[in-house]
């Protein structure tokens, strides 16, 4: 009896793993080994004998005794500074399950950073950190260009929560300090910025609040949080720069495949329980079978995708940037970037290589203003391109475009745009795997017609 519930994996020996065949050190080997394999030698599953990790479908699991069952509620989210002491008491899917638990130690690994917990999308991810972090009557700085529904979450909804956000152009890090009350807990950014790529300067942003956090408490002390979801951890591991917690939505570079919307918080282990906390009673939990895809597929293919994604993005630049219809490109790998310095700095692969990543912004000539070439452009693509197709999200294996002043980015009102330089006449193009010749190919064609 016992043996057969050990072959399907949950086991309560602390000695299951002692025969592994390969005892790994990630940090012996390059990173597109390492999400690959990952953490081979996991708690939470056998892996003796599997290849690729299963995905586990139980929203409930059995608990043998009520003493077993009690252990696994003493044990949930009081990991404190000593994770997996021993294999998990698996309970119910929304507190912790196995195929999830694997990703999310994988993530960590990608991220640097000491634990990750997996959310229902990128934005449950990026709520559950203001949940946790922000209580009523503190406030939050943020750059002002965010994700559309990041900016109205901290626009149209944290203040119903009594929680204020200051918007302010972080790519000064000397701002943060007039903006920072004795209330602030967070600065919020992603850098590159959703839509334009923007940079902002982690390492500058960490040592300003570093300076801040001198005179406060542990629990007054302002927390660094980057969305790294435009970058990836391919192209820049904010951690190692020195922000304290990162939100990604999974569904973008790492997901890859465009099957699943996810989310995921990579940060300090002390961030640990109170954000499972959250997770269990907000509820907004990745469901396994999107783990698993995620793990099975997205992670292991990141390094691999964002090398290629990242050759055929500096041809694709380099076109537009040469072509009479387009005003301005805005691509990190460019020598014309106005933020050059800034991206060689801090977008770097594990083995320091320069990493500009997949995403384009470009500006199309519009004498008028009211951005009709660029919805000319985008409609002529959604009608006749092969490659190129008109869709949010990014990332993925196939090259994706879209209006940000129209669509993404329609939470920002028309002045907040026009103030941020988001142009009716801007463009986002995610780069795909496909032979970039096709794509230029593509972008001619429809160039020509405007
Ligand atoms: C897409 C996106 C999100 C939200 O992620 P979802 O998985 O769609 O909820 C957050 N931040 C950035 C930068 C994004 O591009």
């Amino acid at each position: 009896m016992i043996e057969r519930r050990d072959s399907v994996g949950i086991q309560d020996g602390a000695d299951k793993n002692d025969a592994l065949p390969t005892e790994m050190s990630e940090a012996e080997h390059r990173v597109r080994t390492r999400l690959i394999h990952g953490v081979g030698n996991s708690e939470r599953w056998d892996f003796s004998h599997h290849v690729v990790p299963p995905m586990t479908s139980s929203a409930t699991f059995r608990l043998d005794s009520v003493e077993r069952g009690a252990q696994g509620f003493v044990d949930f989210a009081h990991e404190g500074n000593t994770p997996h002491c021993h294999t998990p008491i698996y309970i119910y899917d929304r507190l912790d399950e196995p195929t999830r638990g694997m990703l999310e130690d994988n993530l960590a690994l990608a991220e640097r950073g000491d634990m990750g917990l997996c959310f229902a999308s990128g934005m449950a991810a990026i709520s559950a950190v203001f949940g946790t972090l922000v209580k009523s009557g503190e406030h939050i700085i943020a750059h002002d260009v965010l994700y559309g529904c990041t900016y109205s979450l901290v626009q149209n909804w944290m203040p119903r929560l009594n929680i204020r956000c200051d918007l302010a152009d972080l790519r000064r890090p000397e701002i943060i300090a007039r903006c920072a009350t004795r209330d602030t807990r967070v600065v919020y950014f992603e850098t590159p910025v959703n839509p334009d790529l923007t940079m902002i300067d982690i390492a500058g942003v960490a040592s300003v609040v570093a300076e801040l956090n001198e005179s406060r408490t542990e629990d007054e002390k302002i927390r660094v949080v980057v969305d790294n979801t435009f970058a990836s951890p391919f192209c820049q591991r904010p951690l190692e720069l020195g922000a304290d917690i990162v939100c990604l939505s999974l569904t973008k570079a790492i997901g890859g495949f465009g099957t699943d919307i996810g989310g995921a918080v990579v940060g300090p282990q002390w961030l640990h329980d109170s954000l499972i906390h959250y997770r269990k009673d907000f509820g907004g939990t990745l469901s396994p079978k999107a783990a698993w895809g995620t793990l099975v597929y997205g992670l292991p293919s990141l390094a691999t995708r964002m090398a290629n994604y990242q050759k055929s993005a500096a041809h694709i630049a380099q076109f537009l940037e040469n072509h009479p219809k387009v005003s301005e490109v805005h691509y990190p790998g460019l020598k014309s970037f106005p933020q050059s310095e800034l991206a060689q700095r801090q977008m770097r692969d594990d083995s320091g290589k320069f990493a500009p990543g997949s995403m384009l912004y470009f500006v199309l000539n519009d004498k008028t203003g009211d951005g009709q070439p660029a919805r000319q452009l985008v409609n002529y693509l959604a009608d006749h391109s092969y490659c190129i197709t008109l869709a949010v999200s990014l990332g993925q294996i196939k090259t994706l475009i879209e209006c940000p002043y129209w669509m993404t980015h329609s939470a920002m009102s028309v002045e907040a745009k026009r103030a941020h330089d988001l142009a009716p006449g801007g463009c986002r193009l995610s780069v795909g795997l496909e032979d970039w010749h096709d794509i230029v190919a593509d972008l001619d064609a429809a160039l020509d017609r405007i």
